[in-house]
């Protein structure tokens, strides 16, 4: 056990690292991959269509999430349900006109306030669930993510004028009466409109949940939320730029490299890791997101859209390979760890064995996703990858009673009473 403390004191989970120059830009794209489900497409866009940097070419129900622009001058190659494909190309009068011709927002002199700025965003290619979220208090969650991603320093540091202007748009936008921003121990900064709060800088201290207690002292304490500094970024790069969001900033590392880049939105995954220099081997894996909570990826086809934080390539070697049919060996070191005093030993089990009712009976909701049992397993059990498969076969479930529920009786009346489905591959607990 004494050994399982020591591995979370390791360096690497210090979310600290000193770096403090500005963002390189990325690569001009080749080709991107814009993830349209969801969306609808305009009208007029196919395949063929040539378009221009900031052009509309999706739109979102949803008034809380921002609509999809072209990243680029490009030749759309292909559209399917999940993603749209562009290509560059060298843009002709015609199209650099139109480009031209891209209204440029003044969000700072805008009268709207509160919600009425939620439309006005989101024709910018702004999320604001998290940024408009009804809270007493908002807390700016001010560190990297995860172990291994390194933009928060710089953001912070050396981005300034982009975070003074997407407080300034935060104040105007939250209904929070107070708005903190919550640091690492170690960072000194000041002149931001926003009470600077102090809080531990070893993982697991970035995941929300945690980050609030830090704070607060409380747990899940009524009225208080969290938004991401990635966002409060990006608020302030439409402000500052008058133009709707195409681009993300992630860290692209490796065991030997590591950098932070303005990217833009669909870039390819083959193509960030020749910009950072860094080259993927057999064996290798390739995640995106942050190393312990990301996804591992296949395809170097793949692309980093909006809202991603990073892209790392694991050396083969460095981290035991996960074994999915691994047995638990019931050691308990994940218990031992779990920030939310869950077992997540029982959770994957139940998430192996499609006992998914039994993973709800434990608490499956309250799982943090902070990946540190998956971490601590010596079995290599890939722990959170099945706690997430729970999650998302309950809310599956509670879909399908929910519109069994909402089924018309005989009376053209939705029936209440009605009762749920058995769910297949469920012992219903
Ligand atoms: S990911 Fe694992 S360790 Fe983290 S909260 Fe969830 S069950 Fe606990
Ligand atoms: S899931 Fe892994 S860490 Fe948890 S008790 Fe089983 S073997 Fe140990």
């Amino acid at each position: 056990m004494k050994e399982m403390f020591q591995m979370l004191s390791d360096p690497r989970f210090h979310l600290v690292y000193g770096i403090t120059q500005r963002f390189s830009e990325g690569p001009s794209p080749r080709q991107v991959r814009l993830n349209r489900e969801g969306f609808t497409i305009v009208k007029g866009l196919g395949k063929k269509s040539l378009v221009y940097p900031y052009q509309l070419l999706a739109e979102h129900p949803s008034p809380y999430k921002g609509n999809l622009f072209s990243p680029m001058f490009g030749r759309v190659t292909d559209i399917n349900e999940r993603s749209i494909f562009l290509e560059a190309v060298e843009p002709d009068d015609d199209l650099r006109a139109a480009a031209h011709e891209v209204s440029h927002v003044d969000l700072l002199s805008l009268p709207e306030r509160g919600a009425d700025l939620i439309p006005i965003l989101k024709n910018l290619g702004l999320n604001t669930k998290s940024l408009g979220q009804d809270c007493e208090t908002l807390i700016i969650n001010g560190l990297n993510p995860d172990p291994g991603v390194t933009w928060a320093e710089p953001m912070l540091l050396a981005h300034q004028r982009n975070l003074h202007k997407g407080l300034e748009m935060l104040r105007r936008l939250s209904p929070a009466k107070r708005i903190l921003l919550a640091v690492p121990k170690e960072i000194r900064i000041q002149h931001y409109d926003a009470e600077i709060v102090h809080v531990p800088s070893h993982y697991p201290a970035s995941v929300d949940a945690l980050l609030v207690k830090a704070v607060t002292g409380r747990e899940n304490p009524e009225g208080v939320g969290v938004v991401g500094l990635h966002n409060v970024w990006s608020l302030g790069r439409v402000a500052v730029t008058g133009r709707p969001l195409i681009e993300t900033v992630i860290t692209i590392g490796s065991l030997t490299h590591s950098g932070n880049y303005i990217v833009k939105d669909g870039s390819m995954v083959g193509e960030l890791l020749a910009f950072a220099n860094i080259e993927l081997n057999n064996g290798d894996t390739l995640v995106r997101g942050g190393p312990l909570r990301g996804e591992s990826i296949e395809k170097m086809s793949r692309s980093v859209t909006k809202g991603a934080t990073g892209l790392f390539v694991v050396e083969a070697g460095t981290v035991p390979d996960m074994e999915g049919h691994s047995p638990c060996i019931n050691c308990g070191a994940c218990t031992l760890i779990c920030p939310a005093r869950l077992s997540p030993n029982l959770l994957s089990r139940y998430a192996e064995f499609a006992l998914h009712e039994r993973a709800r009976k434990e608490h499956v909701d309250l799982c943090l996703e902070c990946g540190l049992c998956g971490y601590v397993c010596i079995a290599r059990r890939p722990v959170l990858q099945y706690i997430r498969l729970a999650k998302h076969k309950l809310a599956e479930i509670d879909a399908t009673r929910h519109l069994v529920e909402l089924k018309p009786t005989g009376h053209g009346q939705p029936d209440g009473n009605a009762p749920a489905e058995p769910v297949k591959g469920d012992n219903n607990g």
